[in-house]
């Protein structure tokens, strides 16, 4: 066991994150000197109870970077290991980058040297940063985002974290009502305040699991109350092939969404039963030509590259499937083992075991998809990932998504509606946000939606 002493409870956060990502399975503990834990652990005790080759003392009045980077190379020098992402733990390493371009910095050669990321990583955020300058944005600040959530699913991945319940009829009958009078109070708001929504996104969950009719009606009160001359956007995530039928995507195209989500995760079947999906690679198939069928939507699929039981042999076939279809996005996830899905009940150090195989993974990802034109135009990391890597959003030239980038950039007011969704005030003085969550239960969500209205009163409108 390694440990480590670091100056505050700050510093402590950042550096466990950072030991973690080295050793996923446990074997180094950071202390915080300047907390109730320093009773507990000092630099005597550790004299005394670790191998002092395994004790680490991180200096007060150095900088977060010095001290990352200091533990680094502690642990690599113990592990032999080296990080692609270096001392980077946060999600958005693409922000950083531009923050850093915008402020004239030389932003490559503060990413490899004060955050010793990897070369091949610091010219991906290169190219990346590169697609992301090359977009039209708003910068209208009355330009926001909204986001409406369905927190309903045909079944539950085991891998998800989201706010998701298998879906029922009688519950959809009374969650509709209040996003809907959530939906109408956010638009007279917006209206007072002379703000309107430059991108428009239905997710969850699966929107599409709603029946015909309540889709419809989502759809059409979206229209109504968001989708007007200046949304450049609207996006409805049809994630589970099962759930797409002719009508639901005749709704899409007459309430005016120009953008759907079809994602595989994988083409593999047995892949698909064991993350709890009830469809089949076939259904993707058939609902992807369903989709092509109704007309011009532009379409995403997404993949999961470190499955349980995959190989890099599998993970590739599943991609080569997918760019076969054709679709304008491809968005590469990585996987992530999250404290609210049942992965981590089940198999908890399944992402720290499939590391290597991802590495190839991804590897194989970023050559199959350039040799078939897909660029790479936004990235975000998160915890607990497979080998510690990323999320790639891949499109092919002018299908990029604003509201991913916009998401990631946090650079826009966010209006977020139904349970669960998170709602974001920006301040572009101070380049900050601050984020206005709904309760994520959706009964209490339905009980208390006066609360969630006035917060987003309060808060950001
Ligand atoms: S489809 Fe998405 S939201 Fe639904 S259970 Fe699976 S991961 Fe969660």
């Amino acid at each position: 066991m390694y440990k480590v002493s670091a100056p505050d409870e700050k510093s402590r956060y950042h550096l466990a994150e950072l030991a973690r990502m080295f050793l996923p399975t446990g074997g180094c503990e950071v202390y915080a000197r300047k907390t109730a834990q320093a009773a507990e652990f000092s630099v005597e005790d550790a004299a005394e109870n670790t191998d002092p080759a395994n004790f680490l003392y991180i200096e007060d009045l150095i900088s977060k970077e010095e001290a990352a980077k200091i533990l680094y190379k502690f642990l690599k020098e113990k592990t032999g290991k080296e990080l692609d992402w270096g001392t980077l733990t946060g999600v958005r390493p693409v922000k950083l980058y531009n923050g850093l371009r915008r402020r004239n910095e030389d932003a490559f050669k503060i990413m490899r040297e004060r955050y010793l990321v990897s070369d091949e990583k610091a010219l991906l955020l290169h190219e990346v940063s590169e697609i992301q300058k090359s977009l039209a944005f708003d910068e209208n600040p009355e330009a926001i985002a909204v986001y409406i959530g369905i927190p309903f699913c045909p079944t539950r991945c085991n891998y998800c974290s989201f706010t998701s319940s298998k879906i029922e009829k009688k519950k959809v009958e009374i969650y509709l009502p209040a996003l809907f009078t959530e939906m109408r109070a956010v638009n007279a708001l917006m209206k007072d305040r002379g703000l309107f929504a430059e991108s428009v996104y239905i997710g969850g969950g699966t929107p599409s699991s709603l029946d015909e009719q309540d889709f419809a009606e989502l759809l059409s009160n979206t229209k109504e109350c968001f989708v007007g001359d200046r949304c450049r956007e609207f996006t409805v995530e049809a994630g589970r092939p099962e759930t797409l039928s002719a009508e639901k995507l005749e709704a899409m195209a007459e309430s005016g969404a120009k953008r759907i989500s079809i994602n595989p995760q994988s083409m593999k079947q047995r892949s698909l039963e064991l993350i709890g999906r009830i469809h089949s690679p076939q259904q993707i198939i058939d609902a992807f030509a369903l989709a092509r069928r109704r007309g011009d939507f532009c379409i995403n699929m997404d993949l999961i590259a470190g499955l349980p039981e995959e190989e890099p042999e599998d993970f590739e076939a599943s991609l080569r499937t997918v760019i076969g279809l054709g679709p304008e996005n491809i968005t590469v996830h990585t996987l992530a083992i999250k404290r609210a899905s049942r992965l981590i009940e089940e198999d908890r150090y399944l992402a720290a075991r499939q590391a290597d195989n991802v590495r190839i993974m991804l590897q194989s990802a970023s050559r199959l998809l350039k040799e078939a034109g897909y660029r790479p135009y936004y990235l975000y990391r998160q915890k607990n990932m497979a080998g510690n890597f990323e999320n790639i959003g891949w499109s092919l030239p002018t299908y990029e998504s604003l509201y991913n980038v916009r998401i990631m950039e946090e650079n826009q007011i966010v209006a977020a509606m139904g349970a669960g969704a998170i709602s974001k005030m920006y301040f572009p003085e101070e380049d900050r946000i601050e984020r206005i969550p709904n309760v994520s239960d959706t009964k209490l969500y339905i009980e208390r939606i006066d609360e969630m209205i006035k917060r987003k009163e309060d808060g950001i409108l």
